[in-house]
């Protein structure tokens, strides 16, 4: 009989409480180290509902999540999403829910910025890797600048909390290194970098032509600026500076030159309900059969979340280091939600 009371700890005496969450894997964008131009995506009926969703997430509350974020694909384009961050705004008023948030593409942010600050979102991540017009509509494919902009500034006039997500890479922006922390520090948004991460098949694009070490582009931040490490932790593979001159936080999220699994916190659940352990390994709980086969009763679905924690690796296996993508995944980062 386990404990219904006993908090989410791992084989590693990692505590569980931060939950990521694909709500769709369906996006209006293509980004090229993301998607392939022509995708398949799931059949409707192997969603999981907003109503699922809800109880999936309700459960993981229950069971010690202080942190949510909502993921995709782009979780703004999710028929009726505001419905459900409605739903869970609850978890933030009971006080279970330490943080709802989301990671967007911004393209739909103009319509629901107000409308998710409303329900108690403070932070949200826009992903943005260029300032340019044409090298933005090149990387998404299917994204327009001024749209994503737009959105920025109703967040931001709403109250929200931005940061920037950029992935670094090499020869596309690089050049805009300073030009976009001066953006940054003009709008009082933090910024972090990410490296380019081996996941799913994207057409004809080479990840080793994409990977800029963030390595190199710390030692080249630190040619302008002074940085001064922080000791701040999110339990995620991010670590921060700040820059001396301008006082602005900049992140560097680095899973391929360092790892930092060992304190990792966070397990990440499929638009389909299924709870990856680690985001560079296949290993995965199914949680939708639980669920489903019993509408009524959570028991089931709390096994199976425990049992799928008690697996929780120790880290992932991502390496470039040979001059070849070792460890790749195959599934898209949209499937498993970044
Ligand atoms: N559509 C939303 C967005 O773009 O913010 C949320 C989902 S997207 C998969 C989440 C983050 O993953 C984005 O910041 C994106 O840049 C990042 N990402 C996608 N594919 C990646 C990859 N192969 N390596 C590193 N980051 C990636
Ligand atoms: Fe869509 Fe986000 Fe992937 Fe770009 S990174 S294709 S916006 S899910």
């Amino acid at each position: 009989m386990t404990d219904q009371t006993a908090p989410l700890i791992d084989p590693f005496q990692r505590a569980i409480d931060y939950l990521r969450v694909s709500v769709t894997d369906r996006c209006d964008f293509r980004c090229v180290y993301c998607m392939s131009e022509n995708m398949t995506f799931l059949p409707k009926k192997e969603l999981l509902t907003l109503e699922e969703l809800d109880r999936m997430c309700s459960n993981f509350v229950r069971l010690g999540v202080k942190k949510l974020r909502i993921t995709g694909g782009e979780p703004l384009v999710r028929r009726d999403i505001l419905t459900f961050f409605q739903n869970m705004s609850r978890h933030l008023v009971s006080g279970d829910l330490r943080e709802l948030t989301l990671t967007t593409n911004g393209s739909q942010l103009e319509k629901f910025a107000q409308p998710l600050y409303d329900v108690g979102v403070r932070r949200i991540n826009v992903s943005m890797d260029t300032l340019d017009e044409a090298k933005f509509a090149e990387i998404t494919r299917w994204g327009r600048l001024p749209q994503v902009m737009r959105g920025i500034d109703a967040a931001q006039n709403a109250g929200l909390r931005i940061k920037i997500n950029a992935v670094a890479l090499k020869g596309f922006n690089e050049d805009e290194l300073f030009p976009m922390v001066e953006w940054c520090a003009e709008r009082d948004m933090d910024l972090t970098f990410i490296e380019v991460m081996p996941m799913g098949d994207i057409g004809n694009e080479n990840r080793l032509d994409q990977y800029w070490k963030l390595s190199d582009l710390r030692a080249r931040l630190a040619e302008q600026y002074t940085l001064i490490d922080l000791a701040e932790r999110t339990g995620g593979p991010a670590r921060y500076v700040r820059l001396e001159e301008t006082g602005q936080k900049i992140g560097f999220i680095t899973p391929l030159t360092h790892n930092f699994c060992e304190s990792c916190n966070r397990v990440r659940l499929t638009c389909t309900g299924e709870l990856y352990m680690c985001l560079g390994q296949e290993d995965m709980a199914d949680l939708r059969a639980p669920l489903r086969d019993f509408p009524e009763d959570d028991r089931a679905l709390e096994n199976a979340i425990r049992a799928a924690i008690a697996l929780k690796p120790k880290g992932h296996d991502f390496d470039y280091s040979r001059q070849r993508v070792d460890g790749q995944v195959s599934r898209h980062m949209s499937h498993t939600g970044g």
